[in-house]
């Protein structure tokens, strides 16, 4: 877990402080993934970590954190802590600090993020994190009611780790997430749509999206999600069915590369469309250019959609002026999901094609177009602008995109001229 995390802890334990790796580096070290970020807990307070690693920045000290970057990675430094009395479902009352990790690591969530490793590699595992790991098994430490009693959020977690890691649901614990789904309305929906777009851009989102709809736990969320009960799966079959639809693009959704289309795809078949996409989007407080993003993209997709196949390229080509190359690129990316389903045969020739037609348009924006309002206006002697000025310029474009007409000054003026009667100008 690299050179400067065990610098970190024989720096600490030479002064007397206990000191570990935790959570998710344990577990993803234990399991052979690539370690994200590396949390360390000990018995030093946040002001003797302060003083000891004069690099360390104060990131979290209500919490008793500190971050100490060393070489290429920025290390969480943790003062053991207990957390008590979460009235409020979502955070502690107070936190108090502490002198032995294995305090620290019961109020982890799952046993098998409730584990700590130091500096001489000897495990810390009170909870039988490590069998759990092996028998992939998600379990929470303790009490699971009380557990989501205590922070909500966990049963988010519990659906996001059970996907990523192929954990099954431990009986006792998956019963009480389901069991407390309103426990979610308390909830910040910043919360709620980091851990949904960890799903989403995870390991197996479908396994993720069966369990939600198992547990409704998104129906239960401040906003009350308004998304169809059935989240978009084809058929009742839940999180394990042995027979999987092979009809449901869903079921390939990992194979995705881009997080934004794999949004794209599940609001699809949700049957939301773009203004439905946004009113999720508004509620899951996303930024306004995912929002954007994710609108464009499924208007680019209804797009095609309706296109006869003949006019297949045409209608490429407009999308792409319309919802801009971005979505075409993103768009392209779902060639996994859908190529080979015959119920979306429709979207061969763009997967064959749209790449290639995207290279050859010869003007993608109105600024690539080689005349612009100001010479529309001149000639049309001068008058005034306004909408029309906008609809004409955008017909140039696609007839200049589609290459019948073709992007050079002269050419364009003629066909503006050509144009001007139907836009009431006269001569
Ligand atoms: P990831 O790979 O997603 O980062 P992680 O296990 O590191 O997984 P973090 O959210 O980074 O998850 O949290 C680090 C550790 O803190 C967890 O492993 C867990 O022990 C603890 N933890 C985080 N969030 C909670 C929570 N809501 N309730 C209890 N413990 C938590
Ligand atoms: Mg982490």
């Amino acid at each position: 877990m690299g050179r400067g995390g065990l610098r970190l802890l024989r720096r600490l334990a030479e002064r007397g402080y206990a000191a570990y790796f935790v959570g998710g580096c344990v577990r993803d070290a234990l399991l052979g993934r690539p370690v994200k970020d590396i949390d360390i807990a000990t018995a030093a307070k946040p002001d003797t970590v302060l003083e000891l690693f004069p690099e360390a920045i104060p990131t979290g000290l209500k919490h008793g954190t500190v971050t100490v970057p060393l070489g290429s990675w920025h290390y969480e430094v943790t003062t053991f802590r207990a957390e008590s009395d979460y009235s409020d479902g979502r955070h502690p009352d107070s936190v108090s600090f502490l002198d032995d990790v294995e305090g620290d690591l019961e109020r982890r969530d799952f046993t098998v993020n409730a584990m700590a490793v130091d500096a001489e590699g000897r495990l810390v595992d009170p909870f039988g994190g490590r069998r759990d790991l092996e028998a992939k098994r998600l379990r929470a430490v303790g009490d699971p009611a009380a557990r989501f009693g205590e922070d909500a959020l966990r049963m988010l977690r519990f659906v996001r780790f059970a996907a990523e890691y192929g954990f099954a649901a431990d009986e006792p614990t998956w019963a009480e997430a389901k069991l407390g789904a309103p426990g979610l309305a308390v909830v910040a929906m910043e919360r709620v749509a980091a851990e949904l777009s960890r799903m989403i851009g995870g390991s197996d989102p479908y396994r993720a999206l069966a369990l939600l709809r198992e547990s409704e736990l998104l129906r239960w969320t401040k906003e009350r999600l308004r998304l169809p009960r059935a989240l978009g799966l084809a058929n009742d079959d839940g999180a394990d069915s042995a027979a999987p639809s092979a009809e449901d693009p869903l079921r390939r959704l990992a194979e995705v590369g881009d997080e934004l289309a794999r949004w794209a795809l599940w609001f699809d078949r949700m049957e939301l469309g773009p203004d439905e996409a946004e009113g999720v989007c508004r509620a899951l407080r996303t930024s306004g250019a995912f929002e954007g993003a994710l609108r464009r993209t499924l208007a680019f997709h209804a797009a095609l959609r309706g296109a006869p196949t003949e006019l297949a390229r045409r209608a490429w080509i407009g999308a792409a002026l319309r919802q801009g190359e971005e979505a075409a690129r993103r768009w392209l990316t779902l060639e996994p999901a859908y190529r080979g389903l015959p119920a979306f045969d429709w979207t061969a020739p763009y997967f064959d094609a749209g790449a290639a037609w995207l290279d050859e348009m010869p003007a993608k924006t109105l600024k690539e177009l080689a005349i612009g309002g100001a010479d529309v206006l001149a000639a049309a002697g001068g008058r005034r602008g306004g909408p029309w000025t906008a609809d004409l310029l955008g017909r140039l474009l696609e007839e200049a995109a589609l290459g019948e007409l073709a992007n050079e000054r002269e050419a364009l003026l003629t066909r503006v001229r050509s144009l001007l009667p139907q836009y009431g100008a006269g001569n």
